[in-house]
């Protein structure tokens, strides 16, 4: 059993957390990062982190999806108002599949991500980024703004925009789809270890061999460490070091 954390989880969707949490617990995950995706998430992420103090850490966000939201304004307020007590801001970034488009432009998705970046700017918070289908403009608003610290969440991107994520300081990080999913793969093969993080972005179902699919929970990120140490021909141990390592130093401090 290794020390892990998963940087990425939708936890106040699972459910259970007692149960949740003690699985995880004793699968060696040290901390869950819990990332909030609109105004009602971020409340409820902010509540379990209150109840489960150093283990749930909350990221404060706004998922494109929930650009369209009645209560948008609201929950832009409330990250302003809250951002400081917690460790990130995510899940944020653009997402240019057709539904999400239909819901908030390309346009109106760039301006709420350069919004909510400068905010995590200003209080000196990583930012968690969801860049699907729209990895080069994810990159280039996070340049742009100088921002120092952030992951590029689940990266399935082209290896051309993952070469620049590199060279700027900025991590990716791995999910269970590390078993089987051919983008995701190339992204973590051509990825320098000392820039992956991982996660399990719980309850995002999973394949697995034969096996039914079921809702995934943080314990499950020793899928995502067993992927990514047969990915890069490395055992547990170091992968695990190595990306625990990396996680205290993209939220500036320890987990254990
Ligand atoms: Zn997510």
């Amino acid at each position: 059993m290794y020390k892990l954390i998963d940087s990425h989880s939708h936890i106040d969707e699972i459910g259970n957390t007692d149960s949740v949490i003690a699985e995880a617990r004793k699968n060696g995950i040290m901390a869950v990062i819990g990332v909030g995706t609109s105004f009602m998430s971020n409340q409820r992420i902010m509540a379990l982190a209150e109840q489960y103090p150093r283990y749930i850490y909350p990221a404060l966000g706004l998922f494109p999806w929930n650009i369209a939201d009645d209560d948008f304004q609201d929950n832009i307020n409330y990250i302003k108002e809250n951002i400081q007590r917690a460790i990130g801001m995510g899940e944020i970034g653009l997402d240019y599949s057709k539904g999400v488009k239909e819901g908030a432009s390309k346009e109106t998705q760039k301006s709420v991500l350069r919004e909510l970046l400068e905010i995590a700017k200003d209080n000196h918070k990583p930012a968690l980024i969801h860049s699907r289908y729209s990895w080069k403009d994810c990159f280039n608003i996070t340049k742009e703004l100088n921002i120092t610290k952030a992951v590029f969440h689940w990266y399935t991107g082209p290896l051309s925009i993952l070469e620049k994520i590199v060279e700027s300081g900025y991590y990716i990080s791995a999910s269970p789809s590390a078993e089987y999913h051919k983008e995701h793969r190339q992204a973590l093969l051509a990825t320098p270890i000392d820039r992956i993080i991982l996660e399990t972005d719980s309850p995002v179902t999973y394949r697995r061999g034969t096996e039914s699919e079921y809702n995934s929970t943080p314990a499950d990120v020793v899928r995502t460490l067993n992927a990514v140490s047969e990915l890069k021909g490395m055992d547990r141990e170091t992968v695990a070091k190595i990306t625990f390592e990396n996680t205290c130093k993209l939220f500036g401090q320890g987990f254990d």
